[in-house]
């Protein structure tokens, strides 16, 4: 009897044991919470296959010693699995984590890809529906780039590409979306930005990556320019619904501004006054 009794208590302990780490990790898991909520759900209530074996023997003084016996292995495999599930679960999400990054970023550059631009920008312009506040897009485009593969080679191309991303990255701040969105092609979002303070970060930019040595060839150093065109949406005029269509209009008009930029000479800013009409 007491020795059943003691059996049951011990299995209880491990179940209890298996149902707090279940507990803990349909609370901390994010991607897996509904699977860890039944473990937990089944856990808890499995306890009490081992409590009432316990009541009925304190109140009729006699126990299933096979069950008790049982209940042992039973509830430890029960706290074994779920620790070693914890650690699965935890290890799974640090490399889906570490998998979205990757999945945002650009296959070469420090900068977002193309999809994941589009989609930060899409959620700036809804942002600013609700807080009424410009959003300046900047086209930043490498002046005769082709030139510089042509004479270093792409993979000195790409060391160019890198090393430019990295430079605007350090430029710009964490609000702000940055992205290669085409070969030699950046799309930046500036949030809560007019068009002064736009062609401002513009022209520093635009500056900061003239003076900049890119890379360097037999030690030859490698410079380049940009030629950067800045459309600025207003949420103020007009009215507007569709954010997509909005990120769409404007990355077209920083687009054909940035094609001022390369006509009027390259290495400079264009910003065209109406682009600020919606
Ligand atoms: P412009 O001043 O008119 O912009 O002249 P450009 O030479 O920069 O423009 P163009 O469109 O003629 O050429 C773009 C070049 O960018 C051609 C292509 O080889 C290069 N390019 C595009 N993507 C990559 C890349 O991922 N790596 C490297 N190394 N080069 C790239
Ligand atoms: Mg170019
Ligand atoms: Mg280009």
């Amino acid at each position: 009897m007491t020795l059943g009794l003691l059996l049951y208590f011990i299995a209880l302990c491990a179940q209890i044991m298996a149902a707090f780490y279940a507990i803990r990790l349909f609370l901390k898991s994010h991607s897996y919470r509904f699977v860890c909520g039944f473990f937990a759900i089944g856990l808890v209530l499995m306890m009490g296959r081992r409590i009432s074996p316990m009541l009925y023997g304190l109140n009729k003084e006699s126990i299933n010693i096979v069950d008790a016996w049982l209940s042992i292995p039973i509830s430890i495999s029960l706290l074994l699995g779920m620790i070693y599930f914890k650690k699965l679960l935890f290890e799974l999400e640090v490399k889906n984590t570490a998998l979205e990054e990757i999945s945002k970023k650009d296959s070469l550059t420090p900068a977002l890809n193309h999809s994941t631009t589009m989609i930060r920008a899409e959620l700036e312009v809804k942002r600013s529906f609700r807080s009424q506040k410009c959003i300046a897009f900047l086209m930043l485009d490498i002046d005769h780039f082709k030139l510089v593969n042509d004479t270093h080679g792409h993979l000195m191309g790409d060391q160019v590409l890198v090393n430019l991303a990295t430079l605007c990255q350090k430029e710009l701040r964490e609000i702000n979306v940055f992205g290669r969105v085409g070969g030699e092609e950046f799309l930046i979002v500036l949030p809560e930005t007019n068009q002064a303070l736009a062609v401002e970060v513009a022209n520093r930019l635009r500056i900061r990556i003239e003076e900049s040595e890119m890379a360097t060839v037999a030690k030859i150093p490698i410079f380049i320019t940009v030629s950067i065109g800045i459309s600025i949406f207003d949420p103020q005029q007009g009215k507007h619904s569709d954010a997509s269509a909005i990120v769409r209009e404007y990355y077209g008009l920083c687009d054909s501004a940035m094609y001022h930029a390369k006509q009027a000479g390259r290495n400079q800013v264009y910003c065209e006054p109406n682009f600020s009409v919606a």
